[in-house]
């Protein structure tokens, strides 16, 4: 049976599935209090262990979450209404779950966004020490499985085994989650927006992440078909990865600049800075995944890339919280929240949070060759007042005395109204075309929607004539374009962007490769 979904991050999986959403194994009542409690808190001791050998294996904001789940499992003000109920008769595994449920309603009925979302680390910190207590073994998942549920914490994905294949099939989730991201730049296929699966989670599956659709109990036909696409897709990567270290050029002979995005300063550990000319979208949001950071944490994360690119150009992108990347304590809660206070707005209206990330930008741009850009631009105002908070920022660090530079600053254009009008942007110092934003905003159509992702496509004529108007408009006015939606990286679209007129991609770093050899291939 074939379930059709949304590709998330491109690739074959065939293997057992393991539903991740299935309820941890029945504990072993114990005979006393004193045993209970003690088991108890050996769960407690073997889900920090866990994490703690985890939090080595990764870093950046995955670290962080991991130690922050570490600290509240080792803060005796959750273990201890747990062990006091242990005390009146409960069993550990009922007492821990009440005393964790409590704890979380309490969470999930607070008017902060802040508070609620932390109801989610609540209860992947509960379901990790009731596993612990059903010693379920079991659920950690097989090498090589198609992990299946409703969505995955990104703690799971970081605690499995990618090394010997395997995938992500969720019902829900979405493209631009945190997950999503990560799956991307490790190269691992997942597949989102599957719906209702009706299928039992259990035998053999195939996952095919490039089209974006999971096949239960395969036929030995579509076994074959499977395989064969599978290997013709390695093939291709195989290929691709000869032109990963020469520069992109079409067979026309024309030179194309290829980026990358990155998320976490950790990304660039794995790319060679030779294989790519720099970083054209650095997603600072991630940074702000779970606290805000303060403006050394932000200074050194931006000092990092910098450092690592060179002389290269990195683009660093101030906050694009809101729509579907919420930030605890920072977004607000809306109806339709891909229109509502995000991006740019959101920093404009909360100038105390986006301060502290312009000093931080400032401090960095002295060590290396940084370009500031600007999200959800709709309006030249909005552009404006953003350079004036970073001239009156720099006119700050210049009292103090403290070391900055005032980088160029450019824009998204993602957002119909800048790609039609863009003569009132001619002060700025570049465009770069949110390819995610511009299409779902032109067709009415989320991007993270499956029931609308026929609609949602860089492909159709009105999304391709509004890039190459802003690639002829920035030609004619001598502003850098470039693209940084995730079509750049989709050898599908790659030469229609060409066509369009466009010289300047920014891609995942698992899609350089194949971007290249797609633009070798390339008539223009
Ligand atoms: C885009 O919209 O194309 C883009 C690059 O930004 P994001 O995906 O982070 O919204
Ligand atoms: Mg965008």
């Amino acid at each position: 049976m074939r379930i059709d979904g949304i590709p998330a991050s491109p690739g074959y999986a065939e293997g057992p599935v393991f539903d991740l959403d299935r309820p941890p194994a029945a504990y072993q009542r114990k005979a006393t209090a004193t045993e209970e409690r003690a088991a108890l808190e050996a769960a407690i001791g073997k889900a920090v262990g866990r994490l703690a050998a985890l939090v080595h294996t990764v870093d950046g904001d995955a670290a962080d979450i991991l130690e922050f789940h570490i600290a509240m499992l080792e803060d005796d003000a959750l273990s201890g209404p747990a062990l006091a109920s242990i005390g009146s008769g409960q069993p550990a595994d009922a007492a821990w779950r009440t005393a964790l449920d409590s704890e979380i309603a309490g969470y999930e009925a607070s008017d902060q966004d802040y508070f609620r979302a932390r109801a989610a680390d609540l209860r992947d910190i509960r379901d990790q020490v009731l596993r612990a207590l059903g010693e379920d073994g079991e659920f950690t998942a097989p090498q090589g499985a198609i992990l299946c549920g409703e969505d995955i914490a990104p703690t799971r994905f970081l605690e499995t085994d990618w090394s010997k294949g395997g995938g992500i099939a969720l019902k829900s989730g979405s493209t631009a989650s945190h997950v999503a991201m990560l799956a991307r730049s490790r190269g691992v296929p997942m597949v989102v927006g599957l719906g209702a699966l009706a299928a039992p989670l259990t035998g053999a599956a195939l996952l095919d992440a490039e089209r974006g659709a999971i096949i239960f109990s395969p036929s030995p036909t579509e076994v074959e078909t499977f395989r064969q696409s599978a290997s013709a897709f390695a093939d291709r990567q195989g290929a691709a990865r000869t032109f990963l270290t020469e520069p992109a050029v079409t067979k026309a002979g024309t030179a194309v600049r290829v980026q990358v995005n990155i998320a976490y300063p950790s990304d660039v550990d794995g790319i060679d800075i030779a294989t790519c000319d720099g970083v054209g979208l650095m997603r600072t949001e991630f940074l702000f995944g779970k606290t805000l950071p303060d403006e050394e944490t932000q200074y050194h994360a931006y000092r990092k890339v910098l450092e690592w690119a060179g002389d290269k150009p990195v683009t660093i992108r101030t906050v694009d919280a809101g729509g579907d990347k919420p930030v605890p304590g920072f977004t607000v809660e809306e109806t339709n929240p891909f229109l509502g206070l995000r991006g740019i707005r959101l920093s404009l209206a909360r100038p105390d949070i986006f301060r502290v990330q312009i000093r931080a930008l400032l401090r960095a741009a002295i060590h290396g060759n940084l370009k500031v850009m600007f999200p959800m631009i709709a309006t030249s105002d909005e552009y404006s007042r953003a350079a004036t908070l970073f001239a009156e920022e720099q006119a700050g660090l210049a009292a103090q005395g403290v070391a900055h530079k005032l980088p160029p600053l450019g824009i998204m254009v993602e957002v119909p109204s800048v790609a039609l009008a863009p003569e009132a942007f001619t002060d700025v110092a570049f465009f770069s075309i949110g390819s995610n934003d511009l299409t779902q905003y032109v067709m009415a159509a989320a991007r993270d929607n499956a029931a609308v992702a026929h609609l949602n496509s860089v492909h159709h004529p009105a999304v391709l004539r509004l890039i190459a108007a802003v690639v002829a408009f920035g030609r004619d006015k001598g502003i850098p374009v470039s693209l940084c939606g995730d079509a750049g990286g989709d050898p599908a679209a790659i030469p229609a962007l060409l066509e369009a007129g466009l010289r300047d991609l920014s891609v995942a770093p698992a899609q350089l490769a194949m971007a290249k050899a797609a633009i070798a291939e390339a008539g223009v």
